[in-house]
């Protein structure tokens, strides 16, 4: 069943192109890449399903900054949702969660969490915190830490269990892995492929590099200078040699 279905999607900052005539889909129950360049796109992409595109052309408006222009569809559970607030999509349940997400910095982790549980029961937000205490053990024991004395990679699972606090149907990651360690990002991709077992959400996420994905996507999009590039399962992009030579890092001859 199709969850997510971007259709022909083409934004412009000013008369600079970020996305061209872009299709994607995701289906209930997959782990879905976006792999991609700097300035490929990819936040462009995840801003736009979020909503959150919306605000900031309105924003640009209102202050006669830079002209952003939308096309296109993006269509969620079979209704049109190109023209919905991002808040509207929070409660349909997309969430996002963009990398280097601000957190309150002031605040503890705890707080940091039941803050996004603003729209939930209080039995809610209690199961809702336990699921991350699961996925994010971590968190568990730095829960009365301010968030803004955390690690960047502990800022990343904080980032992420704000998201899911939601309790989204689909979870939107945009670059989580960016700038940490390869032990941290092992931890993170290991926490994602956890939330997919123990969750019933479907998952969207953009990636630099395609290598620490594959073991957990069904199927990714390579996107270049905004366009599509090259689609496929995880074997068929493990297997086509531009992606393996552009998206693998330096290192995958040695395997
Ligand atoms: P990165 O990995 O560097 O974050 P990205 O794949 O997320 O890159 P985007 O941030 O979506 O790519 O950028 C796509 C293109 O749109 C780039 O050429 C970028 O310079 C341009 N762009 C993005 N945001 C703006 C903006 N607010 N104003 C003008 N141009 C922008």
């Amino acid at each position: 069943m199709s969850m997510l279905s971007v259709k022909n999607l083409t934004v412009f900052y000013e008369n600079a192109i970020a996305i061209n005539k872009l299709s994607i889909s995701v289906n209930k129950d997959e782990i879905v890449g976006v792999i991609g360049p700097n300035s490929a796109g990819k936040t462009t992409l995840m801003n736009t399903i979020s909503g959150l595109m919306l605000d900031t052309k309105l924003k640009e408006d209102r202050r006669g900054g830079i002209r952003i222009s939308i096309f296109g569809s993006v269509e969620y559970l079979d209704e049109n949702i190109t023209n919905l607030w991002p808040d509207k999509r929070v409660r349909k349940g997309i969430a996002l969660c963009r990398e280097r997400h601000p957190v309150f910095g002031e605040s503890d982790v705890e707080e940091n969490l039941k803050i996004s549980g603003y729209l939930s029961s209080k039995e809610q937000v209690k199961e809702s915190l336990s699921l991350v205490y699961d996925t994010f053990p971590k968190l568990l024991t730095m829960r009365r830490r301010k968030a803004g004395l955390m690690s960047g990679g502990e800022q990343q699972m904080l980032a992420i269990g704000i998201a899911l606090m939601a309790r989204p149907r689909l979870l939107l990651l945009d670059e989580p892995l960016l700038g940490l360690s390869p032990n941290i990002q092992a931890q993170l991709v290991e926490a994602i492929q956890k939330i997919k077992q123990q969750t019933n959400m479907t998952i969207l996420i953009t990636e630099q590099f395609a290598r620490p994905l594959i073991p957990i996507i069904d199927r990714g999009y390579v996107i270049e200078n905004g366009m599509f590039a090259f689609g496929g399962s995880k074997d068929e992009l493990y297997d086509n040699p531009d992606v393996r030579k552009a998206y693998f890092g330096v290192d995958y001859d040695e395997e």
